[in-house]
């Protein structure tokens, strides 16, 4: 008797071990990334170190500044990738990646996870926030995606910033087309993309990812970030993302709504899901990251890369900017 007693009491203690406790969702929270495969530490200068960090901390200071004021989680994403569009250092907006013509043809991408409405642009050459068309295109088009140099045109009919071609380009981007143009790819000059998720005080989600897309890419290749379930998802039910990495891989593995289905049908954690669905890419062949926040509260920020740049904050005060995969 004693020991079936004693028996049943480490079978109730090991159950409850094993019961992960019910986390705090913050009352808002902010993700972001500007890309994956960064730059080996050894190659890292101290002075680009701090400038990485310091855009990250830019973007997250611009979109929680929506939040904490009781915004709305699309406009903190729009926000932080605004800013993010705006630093020549990540590849997006200016500073983004040039083709092999020597051209920035920009793609982005937004999704509001309270009615799955979306908004998605590609090949855009003048556009200097390609967000907010993106963001124009959800909301005043009637449709989810365009393409080319209408997306110039309607954009300018709508007011938005229209910048000369060159504003893109920048000498870092045109020395990296040149040494890919030799056949000689640095890690760091292949690809980036930014991108944020949000949650907002009312429960709300939102995804937004803007990019220039893959250095020396064919003139009007299109990769994953502007595709609505591939490089961008959300859904209140069940999470936002947004992904960096080789596009053709991350749109053949639907990553974005493959690790927002594994979170809603299996009721896997925001690292799980992500796990499981990079893990699918690499079987593939490709490489890069995901930043997840799930309708529960819970987060990953997971990369199969040497690192991605990152950032967190949410309503407790937390605020964490990240390079390399080990910190
Ligand atoms: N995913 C982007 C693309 O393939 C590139 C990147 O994230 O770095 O266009």
């Amino acid at each position: 008797m004693r020991r079936a007693i004693l028996l049943l009491a480490m079978v109730a203690v090991s159950a409850c071990a094993s019961v992960e406790k019910p986390m705090q969702k913050p009352e808002w929270t902010l993700l972001i990334h500007g890309g994956a495969g960064v730059m080996r530490r050894d190659e890292m200068t101290p002075e680009m170190d701090e400038a990485y960090r310091a855009g990250l901390n830019d973007a997250l200071e611009a979109g929680s500044k929506v939040l904490a004021g009781g915004g709305q989680a699309l406009d903190a994403v729009e926000a932080a990738v605004r800013v993010l569009e705006d630093n020549p250092n990540f590849n997006a907006g200016k500073g983004a990646v040039l083709t092999r013509e020597g051209l920035a043809e920009l793609d982005a991408s937004i999704m509001d996870g309270r009615d799955r409405r979306a908004g998605a642009v590609a090949q855009v050459r003048t556009v200097k926030n390609p967000i907010r068309a993106a963001r124009h295109v959800m909301e005043h088009s009637g449709r989810v995606m365009f393409a080319g140099p209408d997306v110039d045109d309607m954009a300018a009919k709508a007011g938005l910033d229209i910048v000369p071609p060159e504003y893109f380009i920048t000498p870092r981007r045109l020395e990296a087309l040149k040494r890919a143009m030799a056949g000689n790819f640095l890690p760091m000059d292949r690809f980036g993309t930014v991108g944020a998720v949000a949650m907002d005080r009312q429960g709300n989600l939102a995804a937004a990812t803007s990019t220039g897309g893959m250095n020396a890419k064919p003139p009007g290749r299109v990769g994953d970030s502007p595709i609505i379930g591939a490089g961008t998802y959300a859904e209140n039910k069940s999470c936002a993302v947004s992904a960096t990495g080789d596009g053709e891989f991350f749109i053949r593995a639907s990553v974005a709504r493959m690790i927002c289905a594994r979170i809603e049908m299996q009721g896997l954690s925001a690292a799980k899901a992500a796990q499981a669905t990079l893990d699918e890419v690499r079987t593939l062949g490709g490489t890069g990251g995901v930043i997840v926040l799930s309708h529960d509260g819970s987060v990953a920020l997971s990369m199969n890369t040497e690192g991605m740049f990152r950032g967190r904050t949410d309503a407790t005060g937390r605020k964490e900017v990240g390079i390399y995969a080990d910190e």
